[in-house]
């Protein structure tokens, strides 16, 4: 490994003002789990790491807001996450999916916002973000915004974050009323990485979904958000000739890939009755 520059910045302003966006070998380090992988494999050669360690604790907090949704730090370790009561009042989906993502040395130091900015379509935590309806909040050398999980998300690797914009905090709204589950098909052990994620996130009154989010990563380049499965159960309750419909409907809109976890066609299978369990499990565990 080649010697590189290490800077620690105490707050955003200092660590953006630290990127140069003409040259992508300066890079910020939250927990360095991906990054260290990337260097050591000779991928990615830093001239300058930027390690976001020194912004303190606030950085990595998470607050429970009054109208019911959480605000997470971006420096948020995901063992924090995991731990957090807010996290499981608010959106127990996520303890249920830190469970088996990676093991408990790679959550210790992996933080939130590195593992949504790597943009790895086999990471969980993405889909079921993008389930719950959660935003990340921006900071750049010229303005701040707010992104959807399906803007965040450009491709394979690929987010639309600006070489010198960083995610410092991510949202997500209340889920009074909903129920979310995230279903993960591993080839090898539970923990591995998977070939297929679904999340799916339904809201109802009585027997009839109002609102439904379903989301398929992992067998594709991407989070995808399968809109038109979704709009097909909104307004109805389930029948087993409605939830066909809609996993045949997922099948159509969804781009799978075939890659070391499986083929495309496998992933299509797999996704036809992971779909359809998400759904049904969703269903019976609306949150009150
Ligand atoms: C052995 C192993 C097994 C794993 N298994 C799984 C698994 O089963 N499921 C799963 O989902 N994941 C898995 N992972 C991936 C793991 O979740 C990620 O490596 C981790 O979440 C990345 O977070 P980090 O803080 O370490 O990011 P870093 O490695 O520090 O950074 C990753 C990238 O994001 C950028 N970055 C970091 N913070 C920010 C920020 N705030 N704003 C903008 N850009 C930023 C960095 O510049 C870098 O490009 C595994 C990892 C390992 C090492």
């Amino acid at each position: 490994m080649k010697a590189f520059e290490w800077e620690q910045p105490r707050d955003w302003g200092e660590a953006i003002s630290m990127l140069d966006p003409r040259d992508l070998t300066v890079r910020v380090m939250a927990g360095g789990t991906a990054l260290m992988l990337m260097m050591k494999s000779g991928v990615f050669q830093p001239t300058r790491l930027i390690s976001l360690q020194g912004l303190g604790q606030e950085a990595g907090a998470i607050v429970q807001e009054a109208q019911g949704g959480i605000r997470i730090g971006a420096l948020c370790s995901l063992t924090a996450l995991g731990q957090s009561s807010a996290v499981a009042t608010t959106a127990p989906v996520i303890i249920r999916t830190l469970k088996t993502l990676s093991n408990v040395r790679v959550r210790n130091v992996a933080t939130l916002g590195g593992h949504l900015a790597h943009a790895d379509p086999h990471m969980d935590l993405p889909p079921v973000m993008m389930a719950l309806g959660a935003t990340v909040k921006t900071v750049g050398a010229r303005s701040s915004r707010t992104l959807t999980m399906s803007e965040l998300y450009r491709g394979y690797y690929e987010t639309a974050l600006e070489p010198d914009e960083l995610i410092c905090e991510i949202v997500i709204p209340s889920q009074v009323g909903r129920s979310a589950v995230y279903l993960k098909c591993s080839t090898r052990a539970a923990d591995d990485w998977p070939t297929l994620g679904v999340a799916v996130n339904v809201k109802c009154d009585g027997d009839v979904i109002e609102k439904a989010r379903i989301v398929v990563s992992a067998a594709t380049e991407k989070p995808i958000e399968l809109v038109a499965a979704q709009t097909l159960l909104e307004g109805h309750s389930i029948s087993p000739s409605r939830l066909n419909d809609c996993a045949e409907l997922a099948l159509a809109q969804a781009p799978l890939v075939s890659d070391a976890r499986g083929t495309a066609s496998y992933k299509k299978e797999l996704l036809r009755v992971y779909l359809k369990r998400a759904i049904q499990i969703a269903l019976k565990g609306t949150i009150s």
